[in-house]
């Protein structure tokens, strides 16, 4: 028996598209290879980006394409009291502070000749909220010490290792937002280890957080978990394929050529005409013999 357990996350911001196809496909696929289970996680924690609908669509679309969960949906919005409860280990531990600084006080704090996408927090508020000022968020007390991490083999840069800095690449990093919403990072690692998730198989689009939760995990005392980073799906124009640039949903009324279109991303090419059972099949001995497969038990 394989002790694997793979997991995808969807936020449910809208539909199923062909650039989440791809990630649900990669995680699935490489869960089945090795003989591990595969659990859904819908990450539903901040509603005002939520579509109303989306989460059952989501999940809808899925069964149709042939996903088949090991566990039943779990839902992040039923969490709350799991995720107070480690963010109160780290206040204990005197891990996070309270920060009152604005997007745009951060944004305007920045010395470098351009605007960074994300800004680097310049930590403000790290020696206490200034005078007269209200908390907006709580943030992660960070050091000095570089995350030292690899992707699986064939995903980002190949496995080489990797080494972050995190204080001086993103800055002491919010963990929740002081009206009480959690933080993706905070939520994703308390669920993870929860979860007994031992592969993270997701787009290249959320890379960047990898160090952020490595470093959760181990100040909260996780297992650790690989990760593999598959290509995400570009638009025409070159922007990342997503709710948010229209990407139209996929057609679970015709899932082979959805699936097969969403494999042949990846390099892996199977025929489009036999049925949803051949599909797979055909789909997990491939994705077994490729390199995706690579370092994970
Ligand atoms: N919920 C995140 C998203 O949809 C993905 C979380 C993850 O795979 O770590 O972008």
């Amino acid at each position: 028996m394989s002790s694997y357990v793979g997991r995808f996350a969807p936020s449910p911001t809208g539909p199923l598209h062909a650039g989440s196809l791809v990630a649900a496909l990669a995680s699935y696929l490489d869960a089945r290879a090795h003989d591990g289970r595969w659990l859904l996680r819908i990450e539903d924690l901040d509603p005002p980006r939520e579509l109303p609908g989306a989460a059952e669509a989501i999940i809808a679309d899925l069964a149709r394409l042939g996903f088949e969960a090991d566990a039943p949906v779990l839902f992040q919005s039923t969490r709350h009291a799991a995720y107070e409860e480690e963010f109160e280990r780290l206040r204990h531990a005197g891990l996070v502070y309270p920060c009152a600084c604005s997007r745009r006080e951060i944004a305007d704090s920045q010395v470098g000749p351009e605007p960074r996408a994300e800004p680097v927090y310049p930590g403000t508020c790290r020696a206490g909220l200034p005078a007269g000022r209200a908390a907006r968020s709580w943030r992660l007390r960070l050091d000095a010490e570089p995350v030292a991490w690899a992707d699986r083999p064939a995903g980002w840069e190949q496995g080489r290792p990797q080494l972050t800095v995190l204080a001086r690449e993103v800055g002491d990093f919010v963990v929740r937002r002081a009206d009480g919403p959690w933080a993706y990072q905070l939520a994703v690692v308390v669920d993870d280890a929860w979860q007994g998730i031992t592969d993270i198989v997701r787009g290249a689009d959320l890379v960047a957080s990898t160090a952020r939760q490595i470093h959760l995990r181990r100040l909260l005392g996780y297992p650790a978990i690989r990760t593999l980073h598959v290509p995400v799906v570009l638009a025409n124009d070159g922007q990342k394929l997503s709710k948010q640039t229209g990407a139209g949903p996929i057609s679970a009324a015709d899932p082979v050529p959805a699936l097969a279109a969403a494999l042949a991303h990846l390099g892996i090419q199977v025929p489009e005409s036999g049925t949803l059972g051949q599909f797979w099949r055909h789909a997990i001995s491939r994705w077994r013999a490729s390199d995706w497969a690579q370092g994970a038990d």
